[in-house]
């Protein structure tokens, strides 16, 4: 089908093939530039859309669309603007399992994984719902004699947003709904790899009324994302993807002198103190390991095991692993397919190494049972099952680089300074977790690591919607993070007021810096 967006033409799973559309001012706009993307359904590996792939008129008409809505919006009453965000928040609660479906239509995660990152998104609409207390800046009374002063924070105007592949709905309303709230109006370009929720998400917004031209689609590859990154009338930059193209977006845009945030890649390490309850560690690094097939930011991939707990641990998250049901997500499995062929590939590639360069494969995800159904063409699809190392050194391949798959590295080290220092060596600083029992240990961990979001017992600890998302070091390029305060803060900016009315008293010359008087 094409997207037409009108009425009951949103973007559905399973209505055969896509093609997408860039929507631009409130209107499907089929592109200029004559080069398209193949989507697939990772289950199958079939081709099940094309998406086209903006040229630089596309870039230009859907900042124009932003930037011709944004005064209306600016000056829409934060009243009507929550109203329309509370309705995009009923209806996205209603339609959850609709947009979960598209997403492991194009993503491959399992149904019920694409329905908790909507709700995650869901958590973010709710907290910009309550901009009108956010935004709410502060006031003083008689700051010199006669003199008040009041502060605001105002939007900036046309703000363009770059996502991942690997949360179609969650990364960009991050967001999208704060910007939005705060008056901003935005041009979203998703992955071109998963570009249907995106659509689903904009014709959800023309029935919750938001005005047209406020919320913008533009799918497309780097030469979309360098028309954003330069363009005179995008203000601000949200990126969320790899570490080389967020320093890239980072350096690029800043040059062109907008404000950035820019989240990277991760490398995150679960440590388990020799004190820890066995059970729990094993069940959470198998959660945090394999859940999404590893294709998640705040994924563990690094498991380092303290002091003499390594042998029973592996066995214990080994047996789990063996008895995770790999395949079509949509099939009530554990773990689905990679995204795509390469990423396939690409995984293959480094359990090789690992074998290679000698750490131990204790199970290998490339010849497990995929619970496939050929009847339904999954024999094609581009899985990898669950895959564990132990004894993998620091120099290896599978340790040092971001693999985004279900592989995790067990790395041995002899007390809790060796485990600290070697999470504080890594380049990335996304996520780590600590399980044990032992609360002074839990609390120097969250003291000394140098890490931007942490877990005690926790081996995912993404930080809730009030809250704001972020890791450190080349997880982040940028100070500020996602969502949250520092979300309000980066999609607005501050002005002080200082008034004066005439009264009997003023006048006088004085060419000092004024003081308080
Ligand atoms: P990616 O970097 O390949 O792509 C991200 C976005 O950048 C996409 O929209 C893509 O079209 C665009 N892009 C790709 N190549 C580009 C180039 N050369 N120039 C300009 N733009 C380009 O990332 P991905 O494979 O879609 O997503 C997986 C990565 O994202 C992983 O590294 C993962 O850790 C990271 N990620 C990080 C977070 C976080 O919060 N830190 C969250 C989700 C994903």
């Amino acid at each position: 089908m094409t997207y037409t967006l009108d009425g009951a033409a949103r973007p559905r799973a399973g209505d055969g093939p896509s093609e997408a559309v860039h929507w631009i001012g409130g209107a499907a706009h089929p592109g200029t530039g004559g080069r398209f993307g193949d989507v697939t359904d990772p289950a199958t590996g079939a081709v099940t859309g094309r998406v086209p792939l903006a040229s630089d008129a596309d870039v230009e008409a859907a900042v124009a669309a932003a930037k011709a809505a944004f005064p209306a919006w600016r000056d829409t009453s934060l009243a009507k603007r929550t109203e329309i965000l509370f309705r995009f928040r009923e209806l996205l609660n209603a339609r959850t399992d609709e947009l979960a479906a598209l997403i492991t239509a194009e993503h491959g995660k399992v149904l019920s994984d694409a329905a908790g990152e909507v709700a995650r998104g869901r958590d973010v609409v709710e907290f910009a719902c309550g901009m009108p207390h956010l935004l709410k800046g502060y006031a003083t009374e008689n700051a010199s004699t006669s003199v008040d002063v009041h502060s605001v924070r105002q939007p900036l105007g046309p703000v363009a947003i770059i996502s991942p592949f690997n949360f179609p709905a969650m990364v960009p309303m991050w967001f999208f709904p704060i910007a939005i709230a705060a008056g901003n109006t935005v041009v979203l370009k998703p992955s071109e790899k998963v570009p249907s929720a995106a659509l689903w998400m904009a014709a959800l917004w023309r029935e919750a009324g938001l005005p047209d031209g406020v919320f913008n689609v533009l799918h497309g590859d780097k030469a979309a994302v360098d028309g954003l990154l330069t363009h005179p009338d995008v203000k601000a930059v949200s990126f969320v993807g790899s570490t080389p193209i967020a320093r890239y977006v980072y350096r690029t845009a800043t040059a062109h002198d907008k404000r950035v945030q820019a989240l990277g890649g991760a490398k995150n390490h679960m440590v388990v103190l020799p004190d820890a309850d066995l059970d729990l560690a094993a069940d959470q690094a198998v959660n945090a390991g394999f859940g999404s097939a590893g294709e998640r930011c705040m994924a563990i991939s690094a498991l380092v095991a303290v002091g003499g707990c390594a042998d029973a641990l592996v066995e214990k998250i080994a047996d789990r692993a063996r008895g995770l049901r790999t395949g079509d997500g949509r099939r009530g499995c554990d773990m689905g397919p990679l995204v795509t062929r390469d990423a396939r590939e690409r995984v293959a590639r480094y359990i090789e190494a690992g074998e290679s360069e000698g750490a131990e494969l204790v199970v290998d995800g490339r010849r497990a049972d995929f619970d496939a159904d050929p009847a339904e063409g999954t024999e094609g699809g581009f899985f990898v099952g669950p895959t564990l190392f132990d004894h993998v050194g620091t120099d290896m391949s599978i340790y040092t680089e971001e693999i985004f798959g279900p592989v995790l590295s067990v790395v041995r080290v002899d007390s809790y300074d060796e485990a600290v220092a070697l999470i504080n060596a890594n380049p990335y600083g996304n996520g780590a977790a600590i399980f044990t029992n032992d609360g002074g240990a839990a609390r120097r961990f969250q003291n000394e690591v140098e890490i931007g979001m942490v877990g005690v017992n926790v081996p995912i600890p993404v930080p809730m919607a009030y809250y704001s998302f972020g890791g450190w070091k080349s997880s982040l390029f940028g100070d500020t993070h996602a969502h949250g305060t520092e979300g309000v803060h980066f999609f607005t900016r501050g002005k002080v007021v200082t008034t004066r009315w005439p009264d009997h008293g003023h006048g006088g010359l004085d060419l000092g810096f004024p003081q308080g008087t």
